[in-house]
Parts: C-alpha cells; structure tokens; sequence
C-alpha cells in the first residue's frame, strides 16, 4: 500500500536534514572564527578559548623520568614516563576504576592512595638530584587555569560531586593528599587532554599545530600567537596553547544545522544547551542521535515492522560503537547489522530491508559528524594563516579517530574546498596522539621542572 515510497520519502527528507552543505561548512568556519576571536577577547558570547600557560615548545630531546595522572570519567591512569630523547619513550601505566565514593566523597584521597600503590609496584624514585618526582596532571573536568600548575575547579560533571572542591585549587587539593600520605610526588603541571595529544604529537613532530580529541567529547587546542590573545594580562611576546573548548562552539544553535533528533537529545540531557556542537559529533551522543531518528522511522511503521525492543527503547542504548560496525559492514545480506538489531538489541526479526535502511541512518549521521569535525579542524587551521605555508602535523587521539570507519580519509577530504588539494595532499599530516593524555603530562612535567 505505497509503504516503500513513503519510506523512500522518509529517508529522502531524512536524508536533507542531515546534510552539511559545502555553503554550510563555510558558514561555519566563518562562525567559527567569529567565535574563536570573541573568546580571546574575554567575551562570554566567544568558546571559552582558555590560556594553558604553555609558552614552550618541546623540542623532542626532554630526558627523564616522570608521573603523570589522567583523571577522565570511568577511569584514573596512573603512568611512568620515560623521557629518552630524540622522540623517544617509554611507558608504564596502572589503571584505576574510579568507585562511585571517590566520586561523591574521597577522590583526592582515593587519588593519593592509587600514586601511593603505583609508587611502590613500580619502584618509582625522584630524578638523581631531586628530592621529588615530578609529575604531571590531565584533568578533564573544567577549571580556571591561573598557572601552570594552578587551577580552580569550575564545576563538576560526568556524575562526579565532590564536596567543599569548587571554586578551589584541585591542584593544591590533590598535593595534600599527597602530603598527608607522605608522598614524594610533586605537580608540577595541571594541562587538559587536548593539551597533552599536542605535547605528544610535538614531542615526535615539531610542526605541531592542533591537538583535538574525538572520543567521549570533542575539543582541540592549538598553538596561538599571545599578540591574539586579548585577554591576557602578561607579555605579548610569543606563543601560548589555548584550550578552544570547541564543543561549545554555537551554544545558541545559530548556524549548526541542528535537526529534531538533536534537538530531543539536547532537551534530555542533564547539561541542556551546553556542548551542542560535540553533541553533534562526539561518542557519548552520536549512538544517541541515531537510536532518535530510527526510532522516529519505527513510530511511522516504516521500520522493523513499527516494533522496537525494550532495550532499545532504553536512553543511550545504541552505543556508538555499534554505528562503527554497522556502516563497516558491506555484505549483501548485512550479518553483523543483522546480528546488532537482531541479538544484541533484540529487536524482533528485522528484514534486509530494515538492515540497509537503519545502515543507511547510521550513515547520515556518521557522515555529518566528520563533515562537522572538518568544518572545526579547517577553521582553526584557517585561523592562522601563516601557519600553512609549511607542513603542519595535527595530533589527534580518541576512539572516533581511531575506530569510527573512514574518519581519517573523511578528515583530510572534507578539509579540500577550503584548504585546497595541493595542502591537503601535501603539507597536512594527521596523526594518531596515542596515549596522549598520559605521555603529554609528563613532557610538560619536563619542559615544567626544566629537564632539557
Ligand atoms: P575518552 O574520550 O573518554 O578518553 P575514548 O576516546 O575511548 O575515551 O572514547 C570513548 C567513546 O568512544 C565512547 O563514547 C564510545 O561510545 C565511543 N566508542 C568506543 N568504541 C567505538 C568505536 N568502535 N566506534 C565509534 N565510537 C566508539
């Protein structure tokens, strides 16, 4: 009775809502700029753009040994960072699950107890002639960065809430802790996870311009000019990283092309109006998007027989890592998108029809998330100007980056119409940050206690 055609219209006005124009991208990059220009002018309608006090580049001969700490949402990192000079190291990591009363309660003490246990598996002693280790620290929460190793904790998320912590230094908070368990371990570096993608990839690629995280979140930072920098009150000689933020770029949906599925994502979430772009782009919410918009084509009957599942119909369910082996999946009957809806979400007896339709969903969205993290690289890349007359290295780390099909190949050819194909083809290297949080810290742990 017509279903297909009122399907294929379906997918067709699907389709156009999901789309990213080459004009839009434009619209962005410019938007983009506009925004990039406000926050380093300090005003409030601009990304945050915050100063990370990072004025030296690594030279890729740091030496040493060093702690750092990475602090993210499910886990603590506690890694030994060998320094050996000419871009070479050598790691060491213990990961900690974070338990729900360090979350609430005793996280500084918890963090404390975690380095003290490292410490000892690992025989970690000071460098020859210091009485410390020196260590740095990737927090990614956000703070109110006044020093290298100074930073007021602006608020908590990702369900954390610990008491009498904001407003205060979580540096300092978690320097006691250490003192209190007679702890040599001295921060001497608080940097966020974008920062330590950069210091990683400079570390083996001098021409380092960008670090950007397409994970969980998305955000980059970059090496800025402190001439552009409007807000700062010190020298103007030289350069400083800034941490753009960028997944709270156009708060106020002004230019993104945000559609109903977004917009119920938007409205759901417990930070309402706040990181609209990475909800766009990011891990944590493109599986989200996407169980949205199948499940607006299941409350019209066009898809799975109008039945969905009550995992399903559960928030969050559809991981992004399912979209990862959904689009992967080229087989003429589609076993594994089968095997995801049929098994996994136990969706009843979906048909190869409702398998290429769901892949074809996943598709439009995936798609625009790269044609949008395009948009952002290219724009902070436009920023500066004098920067691509050379070649620039952009170091990039997270499981979108490195799992998501085609995200790589996607990056460098969305990037074409605006950087041109002799740039694109030639001058610009993307390159995976492994690990960057951890090796990061501990490079600016060195540049920071002046290990060169
Ligand atoms: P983080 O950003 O927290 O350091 P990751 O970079 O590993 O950690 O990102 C985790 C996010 O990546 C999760 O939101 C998860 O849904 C998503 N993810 C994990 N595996 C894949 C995959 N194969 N394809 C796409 N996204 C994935």
């Amino acid at each position: 009775e017509g279903a297909p055609d009122k399907l294929n219209e379906a997918l067709l006005r699907m389709a156009a809502s999901f789309a990213v124009s080459d004009a839009k991208m434009r619209e962005i990059i410019d938007r983009f700029h506009q925004s990039m220009r406000d926050g380093l002018n300090g005003d409030e309608a601009g990304m945050p753009m915050i100063p990370s006090f990072i004025d030296r580049r690594p030279t890729g001969n740091e030496q040493g040994k060093f702690l750092s700490l990475d602090l993210g949402g499910t886990n603590l990192r506690v890694c030994q960072v060998t320094l050996l000079g000419k871009s070479d190291f050598h790691m060491v990591q213990q990961k900690f699950t974070i338990p729900a009363e360090a979350k609430e309660r005793t996280l500084f003490d918890w963090i404390a107890q975690c380095v003290s246990i490292f410490v000892e598996e690992h025989d970690v002693e000071p460098n020859p002639g210091e009485y410390s280790i020196n260590c740095g620290f990737t927090f990614s929460f956000p703070i109110n960065q006044t020093g290298l190793a100074e930073g007021n904790l602006i608020m908590w998320n990702k369900g954390f809430l610990v008491p009498n912590s904001v407003g205060r230094d979580v540096v300092r908070l978690t320097q006691d802790a250490f003192l209190r368990k007679h702890l040599r371990v001295r921060i001497v570096a608080i940097l966020n996870d974008t920062v330590g993608a950069l210091m990683t990839s400079c570390y083996s690629n001098p021409d380092s311009q960008l670090g950007i995280i397409f994970g969980t979140g998305t955000n980059a930072c970059y090496w800025e000019r402190l001439s552009n920098i409007g807000k700062w009150a010190g020298p103007k000689e030289g350069e400083m990283v800034i941490n753009t933020e960028w997944g709270a770029f156009d708060n106020a949906i002004e230019v993104l092309p945000y559609t109903m599925h977004d917009n119920k994502l938007n409205r759901k979430s417990p930070n309402h109006g706040l990181q609209v772009f990475e909800k766009m782009i990011s891990g944590m919410y493109l599986g989200e998007v996407a169980r949205n918009a199948l499940l607006y084509l299941v409350d019209q009957r066009l898809l799975f027989d109008g039945r969905s599942s009550p995992i399903f119909n559960k928030s969050y369910a559809f991981d992004t890592a399912y979209m990862s082996e959904i689009v992967s999946d080229d087989s003429p009957d589609l076993t594994e998108v089968r095997k995801v809806f049929e098994q996994t979400l136990e969706i009843p007896s979906p048909t190869l029809l409702d398998c290429k339709v769901a892949k074809a969903v996943c598709d439009m969205i995936g798609t625009r998330a790269m044609r949008l993290s395009a948009a952002s690289m290219a724009a902070v890349l436009l920023w500066r100007p004098e920067m691509l007359k050379g070649t620039v290295t952009v170091g990039i780390d997270g499981s979108m980056y490195q799992f998501y099909p085609s995200f790589d190949k996607a990056l460098y050819d969305n990037c074409r119409p605006f950087l041109g194909d002799d740039f694109v083809d030639n001058k610009l290297k993307l390159r995976l940050a492994k690990d960057g949080s951890g090796v990061g810290a501990a490079i600016i742990a060195a540049v920071a206690s002046k290990h060169l």
